[in-house]
């Protein structure tokens, strides 16, 4: 499935194109495109497109709108065919978007209800669905919301102390940057070879935003933004947790009213408050050079996340794993270290070198703790993109209904010719009759019969299905291999290097040929099955014949996406013979198993 992603901010945009398999793990998701335009202005905006290299350019789109309406020239410009859906990183679900939605004109006014708690994304997101909606008028578009990871926190997290009327009014923490912690959450576990479900974990994203989160188990217990993301860790322009009281005395001492507060506390605050730039590679930059200022700004930044380690391991009742992730947090071994500084009384220790020289690349997700450290401390590029296009591909795979059953139908031994075979047996510039058609278009069943003969016996009347093939390849069961005496092994259809040689007789002669199999099973499968199957050609499923007299599942079946295929799965007589099927029956495919890669069990 190919999810296009989008990620509308106020002043820039993000967008990336991924091929993944519903259910299939992140890791093997493919990111086959990705871009960003920044700085819109009166003049154009900056463009960098590309996955592997990334191409700089001036853009003369001026808005957002303008920026999206670009995208589908730049998708064709790359060969990058439609995509199967659109998502869009939203930043406020409230407590009503708990899982990617489908954004229906319904959702979309739902979400629009949702523009008080956050007055600066929401409507920039609303307004990137519209524009995408309009390119894309036929492509399902989707929602991804910063915030429902964390509507799993506790009523004593999310609650505020305050008076009730206010409560009703909607006062409450919601927590953001879900996608980013979720993320990183299920990259540490997989990093770390252990089932999320096992862990307590704080992941730290540390970016121009940053916020902190305590999972505990593979669910958001606690996170440092609350009802805004203005709570919590120092930002780069965001002061974090401060005492409401400072509301009054500023309004009271400086005159000020509530939207000059909001503003400086949403733009001139944090690093930028402290040390004059909001980019923390300035302030360790001055920082080294003595700039007072600059020291304590990276003091206080640092002093804030420690304390919310500590407390959020006193939440989970103890820490497994600590994440870092965002530009700082990726970026800024010292700033890792400062913030670990103290730590060792819980058993969390940075290994010095390990944490000065990480490789992030290839969604690598290295370990810095120290030798024999209790607390396992990694640091990973967050991937929201892939995390918000994960999250769809998985949801549109559970709205769809459920797959159709596969029909079964059980192959007796017949043989392909070519057309050497076809003279040998039938005589020089004989051509087979064809006769009932089969399912696949375009194969026949020919009038004609030929006669097999091993060492042990023979066997007569068999079926030659048309047309003619490139090389002879004769199909028996295992019973019938007993009965000619010949040991032939289960193969896929094709695959005739080195196989057993058996004699095919017919009314004007016989020839000896190589090309005898037992044939694996195997489904034809048509592309559109196939997308609402969730499977890909290649894989391997296990079916499940419930309907059958013998019901079984049979495990290790190949699917063979082919233009025109006629859906339908092939087995051989012993195998219907030991599910009980008479002719013909349904299978459906065992859910867990459809994506399976093919390699390491393919049957031959
Ligand atoms: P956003 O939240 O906008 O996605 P990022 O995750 O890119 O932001 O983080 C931006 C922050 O990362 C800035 O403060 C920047 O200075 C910081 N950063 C990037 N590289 C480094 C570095 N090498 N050392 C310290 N900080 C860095």
């Amino acid at each position: 499935m190919r999810i296009l992603v989008f990620n509308a901010g106020s002043s820039s945009l993000k967008f990336g194109v991924f091929d993944l398999q519903p259910g299939a793990a992140l890791e093997q998701a493919a990111h086959v495109f990705k871009g960003s335009f920044d700085r819109f202005g009166a003049d154009g905006c900056d463009l960098v497109t590309g996955v592997d290299t990334r191409e700089r350019a001036r853009a003369p789109h001026r808005t957002l709108a303008e920026a999206i309406a670009a995208v589908p020239a730049l998708l064709d410009g790359a060969a990058i065919a439609t995509p199967d859906a659109i998502a869009h990183r939203i930043a406020h679900g409230g407590t009503e978007f708990t899982a990617a939605a489908e954004l229906t004109l319904e959702a979309l006014a739902r979400i629009e209800r949702l523009t008080p708690l956050a007055p600066l994304h929401n409507p920039a997101n609303i307004e990137g669905v519209r524009v995408a909606t309009a390119c894309w008028p036929d492509v399902p578009q989707w929602g991804v919301f910063d915030t429902a990871f964390h509507l799993s926190q506790p009523a004593r997290a999310t609650t505020y102390a305050v008076p009730q009327a206010w409560r009703d009014a909607g006062l409450r923490r919601f927590g953001f940057h879900g996608t980013s912690h979720k993320y990183v959450a299920h990259r540490t576990a997989g990093a770390l070879r252990t089932d999320l479900r096992d862990l307590r974990l704080i992941s730290l994203h540390l970016g121009n935003g940053a916020s902190v989160c305590a999972i505990n188990r593979g669910q958001s217990m606690d996170t440092s933004m609350g009802m805004t993301p203005l709570e919590g860790l120092v930002m780069g322009t965001r002061p974090g947790d401060l005492d409401p009281g400072v509301f009054g005395f500023l309004q009271r001492n400086l005159g000020l009213d509530i939207d000059t507060i909001e503003a400086a506390l949403n733009s001139d605050s944090g690093l930028k408050g402290l040390a004059g730039s909001s980019d923390m590679r300035d302030v360790e930059a001055r920082a080294a050079d003595g700039d007072s200022q600059a020291q304590l700004a990276i003091h206080v930044y640092a002093y804030r996340a420690r304390k919310y380690i500590g407390a959020y391991a006193a939440a989970m009742g103890g820490l497994d794993a600590l994440v870092f992730t965002g530009g700082i947090g990726e970026n800024s071994p010292s700033m890792r270290r400062r913030i670990c500084d103290g730590l060792e009384f819980m058993g969390l220790k940075l290994h010095h070198d390990r944490n000065m020289a990480i490789d992030l690349a290839d969604r690598a997700a290295p370990q810095i703790q120290a030798y024999g450290a209790r607390v396992q401390v990694l640091v990973t590029e967050t991937a929201e993109q892939l995390m918000i296009a994960h999250e769809v591909a998985t949801a549109r795979a559970d709205a769809l209904p459920a797959p159709p059953p596969i029909p079964v139908a059980v192959s007796a031994r017949h043989v392909h010719l070519d057309a050497t075979t076809v003279a040998a047996l039938f005589g020089p510039g004989y051509t087979l009759t064809p006769g009932k058609p089969l399912r696949q278009p375009g194969n026949w069943a020919a009038k004609e019969r030929v006669t097999l003969e091993g060492p042990k016996g023979r066997i007569e009347r068999v079926a030659i299905l048309g047309p003619l093939r490139n090389r002879t390849q004769i199909e028996v069961s295992r019973t019938d291999s007993f009965a000619l005496g010949i040991d032939a092994p289960v193969r896929q259809s094709g695959d005739l290097d080195g196989t057993p040689r058996v004699r095919l007789i017919g009314p004007a002669g016989s020839i000896d040929t190589d090309g005898l199999i037992i044939a694996a099973r195997h489904i034809h499968m048509h592309p559109d099955d196939a997308a609402r199957m969730g499977v890909a050609d290649g894989d391997c499923v296990d079916v499940n014949l419930s309907h059958a007299a013998r019901a079984l599942t049979f495990a290790h079946v190949l699917v063979r996406v082919q233009p025109n295929a006629f859906t339908e799965m092939h087995i051989d007589t012993d195998e219907a013979n030991a599910a009980g099927i008479g002719s013909a029956t349904e299978g459906e495919i065992v859910p867990e198993m459809a994506v399976t890669a093919l390699a390491p069990r393919s049957a031959s």
